[in-house]
């Protein structure tokens, strides 16, 4: 069966990413019509627009999309494109599996962590003022309805994927209020869901646990900004954000891409890691009833860092993108 879906290319590495993870699809024979479209920082140089109308209709009608990551400058200019998507096709569960990869040396062996962040608000509503020069508001919106919506997101997964515990992570002893909100939904939640076990941690000893014993949690239930954070620690530590996938997951569309930005620092010198790209590829393919392809890909994989021994620079070896993304191809023929 032939899928329609929405390809955004990307910022920096994203167009070097994006490309082999088409390939690869292809040579695991899934047939893909892709709708390409600009979006971010190179959308906006050449079309004005961060985020076009016929993008968003693209990802409507097609109901999934692959994406490349989005340049957002620092602390000036223009709003992030992908809180703008995140927040109009209200994708509100970003689910990132922080899973070890057979092959790859990293300081932990044996991770399977899936991280799910709410993905709609926060401080990342984007809500700033000047009160007066010098003093600045940022505004955390912490809502019941949303704090509800992802919790039951993460326990109803647990109980798919027959996962044992869901720790929520917050900072409510200081923000009583709006972590206090968000944790008591998740409380809440968790009494629908006797046979998944639940507890809680201050965002602070979770770091902490993580970097001493990652294998001690499964699944983390985390507010936007806590949940991005973290995401990039739990990278850390199964060999880095080379090889951590994400979905953006709404009730409509879901938007599969990497949880790594757009590198502007290693752009154009075809020495990204495809990998992430391409595991984003292998849920994507899930998503779609494609599992088969996306077993083959991920085993392929395998045997590529196991057995082929090809690593990009990130992981201590010399191979770029395209030799990379050609040992996978050439592995998936075998
Ligand atoms: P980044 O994730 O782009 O890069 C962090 C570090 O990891 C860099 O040293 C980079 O070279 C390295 N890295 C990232 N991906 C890699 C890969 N595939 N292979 C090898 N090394 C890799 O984070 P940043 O530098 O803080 O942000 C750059 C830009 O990306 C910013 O504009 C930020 O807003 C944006 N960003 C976008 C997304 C997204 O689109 N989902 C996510 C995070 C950051």
């Amino acid at each position: 069966m032939k899928h329609v879906i929405t390809m955004i290319p990307g910022d920096g590495i994203g167009p070097e990413v994006t490309k082999p993870a088409q390939e690869i699809i292809k040579a695991a024979g899934v047939e893909i019509e892709w709708e390409s479209f600009l979006a971010g920082a190179e959308a906006l140089e050449r079309t004005g627009e961060t985020v076009s109308d016929e993008l968003l209709d693209s990802i409507k009608r097609n109901k999934v999309a692959l994406k490349g990551p989005l340049t957002t400058p620092i602390g000036e200019g223009f709003s992030s494109a992908n809180v703008e998507l995140r927040k109009t096709l209200d994708l509100y569960a970003n689910l990132r599996p922080v899973k070890s990869v057979p092959g790859v040396k990293s300081r932990y062996e044996n991770v399977d962590l899936i991280v799910i962040r709410e993905n709609t608000e926060d401080l990342y509503s984007g809500i700033e003022h000047i009160v007066v020069p010098g003093v600045v508001e940022s505004l955390k919106i912490i809502t019941e309805k949303a704090s509800t919506r992802i919790a039951k997101f993460a326990f109803q997964l647990a109980r798919t994927e027959r996962r044992k515990k869901v720790t929520a992570v917050h900072k409510a002893n200081i923000m009583k209020l709006s972590d206090g909100l968000f944790l008591n939904c998740a409380r809440k939640v968790a009494k629908d869901f006797p046979e998944v076990q639940h507890n809680d941690v201050i965002v602070d000893n979770a770091c902490m646990q993580l970097v001493l014993n990652p294998q001690q949690y499964d699944m983390l239930l985390l507010e936007n900004l806590y949940g991005d954070i973290v995401s990039d620690l739990a990278a850390g530590l199964v060999g880095g954000l080379g090889l951590v996938p994400g979905a953006n997951i709404g009730e409509d569309c879901a938007v599969f891409e990497t949880v790594h930005g757009s590198a502007p620092d290693i752009k154009g010198q075809n020495k990204a890691n495809p990998t992430a790209m391409i595991l984003a590829s292998v849920m994507m393919l899930r998503h779609i009833g494609e599992a088969e392809a996306a077993d083959g890909i991920y085993d392929a994989l395998v045997n590529v860092f196991t057995k082929r021994k090809v690593f990009t620079f990130d992981l201590g070896g010399s191979a770029t993108t395209t030799e990379f993304a050609k040992a996978l191809v050439d592995e998936l023929g075998h």
